[in-house]
Order: structure tokens, then sequence, then C-alpha cells
């Protein structure tokens, strides 16, 4: 079965609708329902502003095969997280620059990288940190949440998980690269890190679906949302069904670089996934060089040789690529 791909004016149509719905009085929530008893499933977008491809199983469930006849038990719960970077994201010129663009990610906080203490800050008016406050009594309900992103290179798509990749969630995912422990790694947490904290148990996951406005990663973004659902029960098993055992390529994040001051840089634009060796010089500044701790393979560099600000990882290292069959 070939899956129909929504058109970038789809997807702005979709943006439009689920901004306008609410849920308990939340801005753009909208909430599929069986009335059975069952899990409750988060499916997240746009947890940064300018990665739309989040959208697409939100059109594919609202204009092309609408999920509440089909859906078995439990809720589905769509969920448009950073609602003030998207709106600016889908406001911009046609000729916007690269650089408009990326700007549009978050507005005054990177909703991927967030204070632990988020959730007990009082009179703070940043966007973003009154969203998640506003978001997570919802987040909380999730048995399963799968938040949906998107690169700004045409990287490989992948799958991360928290606390772990559970296999059983993703059989059927047109993706074969999983990235575990990043979150453990991390100094701020992203946002799917606080979902589920009703259920003691809960895993979520975490897909990056390919480059932002490219129809491939709308697609994958549909197909993983249809797997997963059916993984879980909820949906007649579509694709998951005819899901051989598959082979993984396995990233075990294990270390990370912060610089010290300002003035460092990477000393190269590392491609995902670029191989480094221990004791190989990552990058430089006025101080002592960085170093990689192990062999293995250099992580989320960014585009410009450093994060965007001291607190946040200038990259991450995993250990050397293993396969892993599930
Ligand atoms: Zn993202």
């Amino acid at each position: 079965m070939t899956l129909p791909i929504p058109a970038f004016a789809d997807i702005r149509a979709c943006f439009d609708t689920i901004a306008n719905r609410s849920h308990q009085g939340i801005a753009g929530v909208e909430v599929f329902d069986s009335g059975k008893p069952g899990p409750t499933v988060g499916i997240t977008m746009l947890t940064h502003g300018n990665e739309p491809s989040g959208l697409a199983p939100y059109w594919y469930y609202t204009q092309v095969e609408p999920l509440l006849p089909k859906l078995q038990n439990g809720k589905v719960v769509f969920v448009l997280s950073n609602i003030d970077a998207a709106r600016r994201y889908f406001a911009l010129p046609a000729d916007a620059t690269l650089e408009d663009r990326i700007n549009t990610r978050g507005i005054a906080l990177n909703m991927n990288r967030l204070p632990h203490n988020i959730l007990s800050l009082t009179g703070d008016t940043r966007s973003e940190v009154a969203r998640v406050q506003e978001l997570a009594p919802l987040w909380e309900t999730f048995d399963v949440g799968l938040d949906i992103h998107s690169t700004s290179l045409d990287s490989a798509p992948m799958i991360v998980g928290h606390p772990a990749v559970k296999a059983e969630l993703i059989k059927g995912f047109p993706i074969d690269v999983i990235l575990s422990g990043i979150s453990d790694i991390m100094n701020l947490k992203p946002a799917f890190t606080f979902y589920g904290s009703q259920h003691a148990a809960s895993t979520h996951l975490l897909i990056e679906t390919g480059s932002h406005e490219n129809p491939l990663s709308f697609q994958r973004a549909i197909e993983c949302t249809q797997a997963l659902l059916a993984n879980m029960g909820m949906l007649e098993q579509v694709f998951a069904d005819k899901a051989e055992p598959m082979e993984y390529i396995l990233y075990e994040v294990t270390s990370s670089l912060f610089f010290p001051n300002e003035s460092y840089r990477t000393t190269e634009i590392f491609p995902n996934f670029a191989p480094v060796t221990k004791g190989q010089i990552l990058a430089a500044g006025d101080g002592e060089p960085l170093v990689a701790e192990h062999d293995g393979h250099a992580l989320m560099c960014f585009a410009t040789g450093k994060p965007p600000s001291l607190t946040e990882e200038a990259l991450f290292l995993s250990q050397p690529v293993q396969t892993l069959r599930l």
C-alpha cells in the first residue's frame, strides 16, 4: 500500500486547523478518544517550530483516513508543542533566509533543551516555559509519546528512545538507525523526557524523519505513527503485521562536549555519524583543546561550529556503531 503524501499547502492548512483546536482549555491540542479503555498515545509535533513533518499524520488522520472510526481502543492525543514558534514559521515569506527559518525553531528556549526545574519556575513568562507548564499535565498522561522532528540537512532518519527504544514499539517504522542513551547524558532535557510521568514504566520515542520540508519526511512521519498505533493494538495491523525482524544500526551515545568559553569552535563541521578516534582534537579555542574521550562517532555538530549557547552541548559522541537485530 502506498500512502498519499501531503503537499506543503496541506501541511499549512493542518497547522491552521490544529492551532485553532483546544482541549481542556489548552490550544493546539486535538484528542481522538475511542471511548473504550486502552492506552493514551501522544503524537507531538513542532517541538521545534520549523519542523513541519509532525503535521503529516494529523493531515492523514483528518483528511485521508479518519482516525476515530478505526480506533479500536484508548485515545490518541495530537499536540502542537511549540505553537508560538510554529506560528512564526508558517508566517515566513517565501523568500525568507535560512537564518530567518532557523530563528523560528524556538522563541526564548529550545524546547528540546529544557531546564530540569522548568515545571517549578514561577512568574516566568518566556514563551516555552509557559507552554511547557501548560502542556505538562497532558504530557504526564501519555503511556507512549512519539515526538516528531526533522533536520536541517538531509540526514538519515533516526529513532531516539527515552529511556530506551522498545523493540515492540518500532516494528514497521521505515527507519533503521537508533540512537540510545542521549537523553541520559544531556544537561538540559528534551521535551519528551517529561512525557508519561504518571506511568513509571512508560517509554517514549523521538523520530528525526529527514529534512524539514521533504515530502519523504512527511511520509515517514505518517508511516511511523500508523505503525506505532498498530503496535499499541489500537489500530488494525497495517504495516507492523508483515514487519520481519530487522537489522538496526545502533549508536550508543556516551559522551558530549561543552565549550568552556565563547572562543571555541569545532575543528570541522562534523557530519552526523562522522567517525572519530580517541584523543582526536574536536574543538579548539582560548584554552585547552577538547579531545574525543573514546573512539566512536560525532553527532549533532552545529553548522556554525558552535552551539547557540554555552549551556548546550557542542556535539555528542557515540560508541563505535553496532548492529542490532530486533
Ligand atoms: Zn527538532
